[in-house]
């Protein structure tokens, strides 16, 4: 059988998704259902990917089927397309499989032109609101399909208004409107040298062309990248009847969910607009009344969407965002999907549908998007500076979360402030998917207009990024990059904090606090911990980072650097010392140093964990992130040593590397220097001695962990000065301490002569960071450079050094785990690169069996709620 591409929506069902897109799916989902819906039809997602595969063209088979969807819609509406009497006219939207907000382009009114205006104006008996669909039509068609900007239309309006000597759209009369349709035709001529397109054939598939173009867009690529959305999944295209919220007082149209997103709470949430078209609420140009004004103005239609909601929700057991649009008295829906929510929110609508018997505990578990959980533990403002502060301003709390920064007023400054390592906040007047990539780096988002469900607002809220949206009261200056609120002048540069809370807008610098985590963080972290399988451990280096880790639920360190325990002004000298030492008595000195301090926070570390595992790394330092370069440095340095600056100077010189990173580092440095390892091993055995004679109770087994191993016998030698070093000091004491010494696997070699490795390791700990650099050949630290060319060009999808690559790295990940346990089958397997806190990668590590996941302090919940997903989806 041939393959169909096009579904009416009373083919289809909710559960084709993958076909329809997510709306296209709960569009017929709703129709089943017998909720009034407009109806219309699906183009799928296969004809999306179809159109890339035929060099960006619809195949004639396609549009056959289009063309015939069209007159079985004309049958169902009792309308015909391009009719001068009564046509029919229809919208034409994007719908990926996961929702792409803001991402995709929508055309409405589509099927106007200088005929069927006429009828229009006659059916409706409405001139002015005839000429105004047609003139909009041409104005998102031109912008949405020709790519022509839609501020040269809103130019040509300006001009109609000034001639006219008016301040307001409303203001033109159909007359003027109908110039503004003419002008704006001569000017899409003028443009494009060719006339607009008139019939309702050739505008329906400009249209179905430029939805699935707009999958490709640098926007959706940008979205998708975030999301973890590949692009060969491709958009569906909706078509469906207009239905017209703008025919007068009686109409309007609205956005609503079933909960409120910000904050979970169980009540009908939304706001709609009287007289007013589909996108104008969303695109936040006029402050919208609320959901429950609604109630006073059109008491039958409240009560039949709010019936309509609640069955929507019992219905998908997850809390509803629904469109819908009131034509003249008729209420219709015009979309439904699961709503993006705050984190606050997820976790309590997660646990009010379990306690209302609407999901099990394990639904709840994998309705929260884990990435979300950071939104949560960030910072607050401080409860006492804040209570000093008064504020400027306020404004919608949007999306929550406290912020502070230095104020720009572009999406390209925000970024490139953000380079340049400044915290920013984004003032805009509005935000468009446009602003995405600055809006992303910002600390927190101000706008002028627009409510809350704005782009602003649910594009910050799908980010976990602060927002205070619609602060009407701004007076901005872009031009000269300045705004005044409530009296106050803030420059370009100029600090300013928001509570996306409480929408308060503060001038000056709050300092923040971290966040307070509530009883619903906990409720679902407890049925998360039950189901995984992975055991959590984090990344720190410092016993602070530590006991935060172990707050969020750390089970253990997975990584102590113990390079970066030396990156204190006052301390960095004894490591510089020890590795500019020239001989092994200067060496050994150094190391004197080191000791008592390494012994000290290995001491504090194993407290903190309250006798949890820890894996200490020994020294990795790649040299070009240790010498001093600047001349005060060498100074004091040279001091310190007893010897001269020049001396000094030329021993930096004879230790510069071409390639650090594959340099005289990890373990090469305990194969030159054994001193190093001995100084490590005395400073972890003796702070564990220490510490297990103040808490006898506990089971402290160190973990010495042996870096940049690539050959067996590498590692032989290292441990044969760990364990004569370990044992010695074990004996001295008249202890009775075990302890492990293993490896991490982070060279090719390594992983693929993981069974040798395994003789003597005990324990594997995949360092997919330089696995990855070494892997792919590129230098993670300067990948960053070039990327994004490769995102462009489609080479890669994401970021390797932040998603592990599966299919490369991966796969030696796999084959070292599988040859690690062919030896030693007890051996313990665990990650510690940045990848560890990656939702996408613990899955990958479930599924090939490793014990645990390593990663940073904050990452620690992500890590446990995507593990008991992971459980969840593969059972091992
Ligand atoms: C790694 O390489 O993945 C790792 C954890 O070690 P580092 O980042 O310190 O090189
Ligand atoms: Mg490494």
């Amino acid at each position: 059988m041939s393959t169909k591409y096009v579904y009416l929506f009373s083919e289809g069902n909710g559960k084709m998704r993958e076909l329809l897109g997510g709306k296209g799916a709960n569009l017929a989902e709703m129709t089943n259902l017998g909720i009034p819906v407009p109806q219309g039809f699906t183009i799928t997602t296969e004809a999306c990917t179809r159109y890339y595969e035929d060099g960006e063209k619809i195949a004639p088979e396609i549009e056959e089927e289009i063309n015939q969807s069209i007159a079985k819609m004309e049958e169902i509406a009792g309308k015909k397309f391009g009719d001068i009497n009564d046509p029919l006219l229809v919208s034409v939207r994007s719908g990926a499989r996961a929702s792409m907000p803001g991402m995709m382009d929508t055309i409405l009114n589509l099927g106007m032109n200088d005929e069927v205006v006429v009828g229009f104006a006659k059916k409706t008996g409405n001139e002015r609101f005839a000429y105004d669909s047609y003139r909009r039509f041409i104005q998102m068609y031109s912008d949405v399909v020709m790519e022509l900007p839609k501020s040269n239309f809103e130019l040509i309006i300006d001009e109609v208004k000034e001639k006219k000597g008016v301040k307001l759209d409303t203001e033109l009369d159909a007359e003027d409107l109908k110039e503004l349709v003419v002008r704006f035709k001569n000017y899409y001529k003028e443009q494009l040298n060719s006339e607009f397109p008139s019939t309702p054939h050739d505008q329906l598939m400009g249209a179905v062309k430029a939805v699935f173009r707009s999958w490709n867009n640098p926007r959706a690529i940008y979205y998708r990248r975030m999301n973890d959305i590949p692009s060969s999944w491709g958009t569906a295209v909706n078509v469906q009847a207009m239905v017209f919220g703008n025919m007068g007082d009686d109409s309007g149209t609205g956005v609503a969910f079933t909960r409120d997103p910000a904050t979970g709470e169980n009540k009908l949430f939304g706001e709609f607009l009287i007289n007013a078209q589909g996108e104008d609420v969303v695109a936040g140009v006029r402050t919208p009344q609320t959901i429950d004004e609604l109630k006073g103005i059109m008491p039958e239609i409240y009560d039949q969407f709010a019936k309509i909601a609640d069955n929507l929700e019992k219905h998908y057991r997850d809390m509803q965002d629904m469109e819908f649009t009131i034509e003249q008295r008729k209420l219709y829906m015009l979309q439904t999907r699961n709503g993006k929510r705050t984190a606050a929110a997820a976790l309590k609508v997660a646990c009010d549908l379990v306690d209302e018997g609407m999901i099990s505990e394990k639904e709840a578990v994998l309705m929260v998007d884990p990435k979300q959980l950071d939104a949560l533990l960030h910072p607050q403002f401080d409860a006492k500076a804040l209570k000093a502060a008064s504020p400027i301003g306020s404004a919608l709390p949007a999306s929550p979360g406290a912020a502070c920064g230095k104020v720009v007023f572009t999406a390209e400054d925000a970024v490139e402030w953000h380079n340049k390592g400044e915290k920013i906040v984004l003032v805009r007047r509005e935000t468009s998917p446009e602003d995405i990539e600055g809006m992303h780096v910002a600390q927190g988002i101000l706008t002028v207009r627009g409510g809350m469900t704005s782009h602003a607002a649910v594009v910050a809220r799908g980010m976990g990024t602060c927002c205070v949206s619609g602060c009407g009261e701004v007076v901005m200056n872009e031009e000269e990059k300045y705004f005044e609120l409530g009296g106050v002048t803030i420059k370009e540069g100029d600090y300013l904090s928001l509570d996306g809370s409480t929408g308060k807008i503060y001038a000056g610098a709050i300092p923040t606090v971290s966040a307070e985590i509530s009883g619903y963080f906990g409720r679902l972290m407890g049925w998360a911990d039950e189901i995984r399988d992975l055991k959590v451990r984090t990344n720190a280096d410092t016993p602070a980072d530590a006991k935060q880790a172990a707050e969020f639920g750390a089970e253990g360190i997975g990584l102590c650097r113990t390079e970066h325990m030396f990156f204190d002004t006052d301390r960095i000298t004894a490591m510089r010392e020890m590795i500019v030492s020239k001989t092994e008595e200067q060496r050994r000195a150094a190391l004197a140093k080191l000791l008592p301090m390494q012994r000290g926070d290995f001491e504090a570390l194993y407290e903190a964990l309250g006798g949890n595992p820890v894996t200490i790394r020994f020294l990795d330092p790649p040299l070009h992130e240790f010498l001093p370069t600047a001349e005060e440095d060498i100074i004091a340095l040279a001091k310190e040593m007893n010897i001269t600056v020049e001396d000094l100077k030329n021993v930096i010189a004879s230790l510069h590397e071409f390639n650090p990173m594959m340099g005289h580092r990890g373990c090469r440095l305990a194969v030159t220097y054994p001193e190093i390892a001995e100084m490590q091993t005395t400073a972890v055995i003796e702070a564990a001695i220490n510490v297990k004679k103040a808490h006898p109770d506990w089971d402290i087994v160190p973990e010495i962990m042996i870096p940049l191993v690539g050959e067996l016998k590498e590692l032989q030698y290292v441990k044969s000065v760990v364990v004569k070093t370990a044992d010695k000091v074990i004996a001295d004491n008249n202890s009775d301490l075990k302890y492990k010494v293993g490896t991490m696997i982070e060279i090719p070699r390594a992983a693929l002569t993981a069974d040798e490795i395994a003789k003597d390791a005990e324990f594997f700990s995949f360092g997919t960071n330089d696995l990855t650099q070494m892997t792919f050949g590129f230098s993670r630290d300067d990948a960053g450079k070039f990327l994004d060319a490769y995102y462009d060009r489609k080479i890669y999808e994401s970021d390797p050094f932040a998603k592990l690559d599966q299919d490369g790295v991966g796969k030696l990940v796999e084959m070292a785990a599988k040859l690690g346990r062919q030896t030693r089958p007890d051996i313990k397997l665990g990650i510690c690169g940045e990848h560890g806190g990656d939702p996408s990668t613990i899955e990958f590590c479930h599924r090939v069996g490793l014990n645990y996941v390593s990663c940073s302090p904050f990452r620690v919940p992500i890590a446990r709620l995507a593990a008991a997903q992971a459980a969840l989806k593969f059972p091992r």
